[in-house]
Formats: structure tokens, C-alpha cells, sequence
């Protein structure tokens, strides 16, 4: 008698392999951005989580990293600049100041 989680995960196994195989088309970036901030619909989004999670694509992996990893950037970057744009405020606003005396 096998286990039917095991049957189960086989299955899982051989529909991602044969996806692979087949090479069925990949979503856009854009897609696949919207799946991962939970924008996208229902039906749309039970497809990426099938193609990503459950046959593992491994360039949907790839390309959702990619834009994991630069989205941090991105807000590191703009938390950066926030910070400078501070400081050249502060110093303006103090330049100002001692100007006035
Ligand atoms: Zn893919």
C-alpha cells in the first residue's frame, strides 16, 4: 500500500518534470512581480503558483530573485537618498541661519 502523500508528491514530481520538458511559456517579469505583491487574480494567480511553487520553474525562480533583489536595492537606495537630501536640508536650513545673524 503506498503512502498517498508519497503519490501525491511523485505526481507533483513527474507534472513539474514534464512541464519543464514541454518548456511551457513563461509569465512576463511583470507578472510574475504582480503574482508576488499577491495583485494578481484568482485564476492568474493559482496558475503562477502552480508553475513557480509546484513544477519549480527554474527560470520563473530565477527571474523572481532577480527582482527580489533588486527591489531591496531599489528601496535601500531611495532610503539613501532620503537620508541625503535630509542632512543637505539641515545643512542649508543651519547655512541660512548663520547668514541671518
Ligand atoms: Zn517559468
Amino acid at each position: 500500500m503506498v503512502d498517498p502523500e508519497k503519490r501525491i508528491n511523485q505526481m507533483t514530481f513527474t507534472l513539474g518534470q514534464v512541464w519543464r520538458e514541454m518548456r511551457v511559456s513563461c509569465p512576463h517579469p511583470d507578472i510574475l512581480l504582480a503574482w508576488k505583491e499577491g495583485s494578481l487574480e484568482k485564476g492568474p494567480s493559482s496558475y503562477l503558483d502552480f508553475h513557480v511553487n509546484e513544477a519549480e520553474c527554474p527560470v520563473c525562480q530565477a527571474v523572481i530573485e532577480d527582482l527580489e533583489r533588486r527591489g531591496k536595492d531599489a528601496a535601500e537606495e531611495s532610503a539613501l537618498l532620503e537620508d541625503l537630501r535630509e542632512s543637505l536640508l539641515s545643512s542649508t536650513r543651519t547655512f541660512l541661519r548663520d547668514q541671518k545673524k
